[in-house]
């Protein structure tokens, strides 16, 4: 099946932009903008009807909104984990209590959540995850341990969090997926985690007996490694075409720094610039060909790694053309205080992460190689 359009999107497309000139506001703050969109009922558009709050679009309606959305330049959203990934797990695996709580407010745009996977000791292996989860005799989970790169979580309300609630397992036996509210005092603490960027966009978040009801573990005790793959096998590829819709407005501005600094006159640079252009329509067949459903089985992760390497290129190739000024820091710089970057520092240093999160470039090259070339898999440290 290829992907294609219909009829009815154009329409959904002029209201979308028209609604999005009419909102976009540059001085909201991240939250009012949630609510604001919430009000209107753009979120959970891939929800399906569900009753919880949220409109229902078909698939080529959310690529139509996650296109407009991109063009908008709106604000980044802080509402993705809860609309993206949180409420398709609870869809899936969660109680009809558990939907009933938790879909609405994230309809609403009320409560944002943050993800609680990886530690110190397990990131690529998330299987080596440590922090505990026990039953005290009130009959709620009491969870110690420490979680890190945690996005969002100074802003959010709630964190899901994977955690070992049987004593003595290992691996991927014995954990459980549980909804955690953030706001406990003296049991949860937020340490952000300044970047190289001077901002500080995640954190390190220590868990100190913290409280978990009974009735907010997902999917049943021990079944919580299931629940936490699941959710990570929701990406199917719609906010990949928005986000190529950023990356060809961040790839214009960086055509637009080398006419302006005559880097444009180096034929090397001039080949770079067209392979970025030329790799970028690449990505958005794939893209295309993947929601069409003709993508195999390695194909979110060959999305990953086109995608990862792509912008960091990008982000060398804007540091390159802007010249030798874009290597030198900003007049105001501090260890301490937050310090402003230019376009192309900016791209340059967040984008370092890109080929990390959302699993690494060797973990989706290991992916490809076992799954879709059945070479041997990889021998694991523990069995
Ligand atoms: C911007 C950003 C946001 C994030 N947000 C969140 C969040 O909200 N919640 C959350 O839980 N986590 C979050 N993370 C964490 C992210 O999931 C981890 O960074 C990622 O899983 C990698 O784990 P690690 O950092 O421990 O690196 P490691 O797993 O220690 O990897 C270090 C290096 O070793 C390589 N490597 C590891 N294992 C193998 C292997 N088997 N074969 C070959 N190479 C290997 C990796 O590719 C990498 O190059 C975020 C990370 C970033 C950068």
């Amino acid at each position: 099946m290829d992907f294609g359009f219909e009829a009815g999107d154009e329409e959904f497309r002029a209201e979308a932009r028209a609604w999005l000139r009419a909102h976009v506001d540059g001085a909201l703050d991240r939250r009012s903008w949630e609510r604001i969109l919430g009000k209107a009922g753009w979120i959970g558009l891939s929800w399906g009807e569900t009753g919880y709050g949220n409109r229902s679009a078909t698939l080529t309606q959310q690529v139509v909104w996650a296109e407009e959305y991109a063009r908008s330049e709106a604000p980044t959203r802080s509402g993705h984990i809860g609309e993206n990934l949180l409420a398709p797990t609870l869809l899936a695996h969660g109680t009809d209590e558990q939907r009933a709580r938790f879909l609405p407010p994230v309809a609403a745009g009320e409560e944002l959540w943050c993800q609680g996977y990886s530690e110190p000791g397990a990131g690529s292996d998330l299987a080596g995850v440590s922090t505990k989860a026990e039953r005290a005799t009130d009959g709620t989970y009491r969870i110690t341990g420490q979680k890190i790169w945690t996005s969002l979580a100074h802003e959010a309300d709630w964190c899901f969090v994977l955690a070992r609630t049987e004593a003595g397992s290992v691996r991927h036996h014995g954990l459980s997926f549980l909804l955690v509210p953030m706001d406990q005092p003296g049991r949860i603490e937020v340490r952000p985690i300044r970047q190289m960027t001077g901002t500080s966009d995640f954190n390190e978040v220590f868990f100190d007996g913290a409280h978990a009801r009974v009735e907010h573990l997902v999917g049943g005790e021990g079944a919580g490694w299931g629940v936490a793959m699941s959710l990570l096998g929701f990406e199917r590829g719609v906010s990949t075409l928005a986000q190529q819709i950023g990356f060809a407005g961040e790839l214009g501005r960086v055509v637009r720094t080398a006419v302006k600094s005559g880097a444009v006159a180096d034929p090397v640079v001039r080949e770079r610039l067209v392979r970025q252009w030329a790799e970028l329509r690449v990505m958005r067949w794939n893209a295309l060909r993947t929601l069409g459903g003709s993508g195999d089985a390695g194909a979110p992760s060959v999305a990953k790694l086109l995608w990862g390497g792509w912008h960091q290129r990008l982000g060398e190739l804007a540091m390159l053309v802007r010249g030798a000024g874009a290597g030198v820091g900003p007049a105001e710089w501090s260890a301490e205080a937050p310090y402003e970057l230019d376009a192309a520092q900016h791209l340059f240093m967040f984008s370092r992460a890109d080929t990390i999160y959302g699993g690494s470039d060797q973990i989706q090259r290991t992916i490809i190689a076992e799954r879709v070339l059945g070479l041997p898999r990889e021998p694991k440290g523990v069995v």
